[in-house]
């Protein structure tokens, strides 16, 4: 069934910057109506919310639903794995964690080109297969943020692969370094099934510049920001678009979208380019907030958090510039983090990250402008 997925990656927090303290009550809410709404796909992994997203998924979902009311896809975490023995333990971890005996999707999480040298003599794929073969995955597949280039090769080596789960969104659709359309033809070239992430694009396409929303609204006041990225999406040939929410209201605003879909226009689809042109010469850096650097990084920095406020203090710099230096100040305030500044450059966290943003770089900018032009803390 083509659907929106309810993808677990943000689910809300109890306390901010605890990821493993979630607001279950508030999950629920969401699981039902979502349900309510005709809906079933869940999206998790083992990585998400430091761990607790697949135990969260077994709370909220497994604990309060009959098994065959819901379909669950969750990820091999291919960034720890360096040996064989590590697979079993791993997977039989997962089921647990998700209180399920079988998964309906289960995908090698990130394939990228940047982890297969840790994982190279270990046989991820022949693994997957095999655990669909004892009846533990209904289906096989990949994520990736690999380019068209790559993803066609391992489409090619591996013809046992069903589905791919790719980041698509109306402004990386042409994007050279995220090929999404390539990527797109590519998959439907071989026939695979395709799933959708990042439809907003970590966010950013919910909160566009003034400029943009202008040229959206001009065009159709009736329709929000955030509905012409899913009617981009929702209307491509693809299974599911999974959608990230962190709040009932954002999940509530979700179905309403994906529901009120309709195609866009030519008119529409090239003030969409307008408005791709206005973002990119906006965003500063280009996280999505996927937060897999974070758990790399030696000097406990959370990097993503740093780049939201550097973005959004960016964005805002001509209005209200001490807003996000102030909330910088206060994670610095923080124990157990480390701060733009500490970064030792150790290049870990680049591999882990989808967006290839080269971090310690970025990281030296946000020190600059946190730390040494709004308040001066460091020598
Ligand atoms: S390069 Fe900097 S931010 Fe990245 S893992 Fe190393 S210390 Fe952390
Ligand atoms: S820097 Fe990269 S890996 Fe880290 S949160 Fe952002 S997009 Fe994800």
């Amino acid at each position: 069934m083509k659907q929106l997925g309810f993808g677990m990656m943000r689910l809300p927090l109890l306390k901010e910057d605890d990821f493993t303290n979630i607001d279950y009550e508030q999950v629920n809410q969401m699981v039902d109506a979502y349900m309510d709404a005709g809906f079933n796909h869940f999206d998790t992994a083992f990585v998400y919310h430091e761990g607790a997203g697949e135990p969260a998924f077994k709370k909220c979902v497994v604990d309060r639903y009959p098994r065959d009311s819901f379909k669950i896809a969750t990820k091999l975490p291919l960034f720890v794995i360096t040996e064989e023995s590590q697979l079993e333990p791993i997977f039989a971890e997962q089921l647990k964690n998700c209180g399920v005996d079988y998964f309906d999707y289960y995908m090698l999480h990130n394939v990228s080109g940047f982890t297969e040298n840790a994982w190279k003599n270990v046989d991820l794929y022949s693994f997957i297969q095999k655990k669909k073969e004892e009846g533990f995955i209904r289906h096989i597949g990949i994520s990736t943020h690999g380019n068209a280039e790559f993803l066609e090769e391992i489409l090619f080596e591996h013809p046992e692969l069903e589905f791919v789960l790719l980041q698509i969104n109306y402004i990386d659709w042409e994007d050279e370094s995220i090929e999404s359309k390539k990527c797109f033809e590519v998959a439907k070239k071989y026939g695979k099934q395709v799933m959708i992430m990042e439809p907003y694009k970590g966010g950013f396409l919910a909160d566009v510049p003034e400029e943009a929303e202008k040229i959206m609204k001009e065009y159709n006041p009736d329709r929000s920001v955030v509905s012409w990225a899913m009617r981009f999406v929702a209307n491509l040939d693809a299974d599911v678009v999974l959608t990230g929410a962190s709040t009932l209201e954002q999940l509530e605003s979700n179905i309403q979208e994906y529901n009120n879909a309709d195609p866009l226009n030519d008119e529409e689809l090239e003030i969409l380019e307008t408005v791709s042109e206005i973002i990119n010469s906006n965003i500063t850096v280009d996280c999505t907030k996927c937060r897999y650097c974070v758990d790399s990084c030696p000097e406990e920095i959370d990097i993503s958090k740093l780049f939201d406020l550097y973005n959004k203090h960016k964005l805002l710099e001509k209005d209200d510039w001490t807003q996000f230096g102030n909330a910088y100040l206060n994670y610095s305030k923080l124990s157990g983090v480390g701060i733009a500044s500490d970064c030792s450059e150790c290049e870990t966290c680049i591999e882990e990250c989808p967006q290839q943003i080269n971090i310690p770089e970025v990281l030296k900018d946000v020190a600059k402008t946190f730390e040494t032009e709004i308040y001066g803390f460091t020598d």
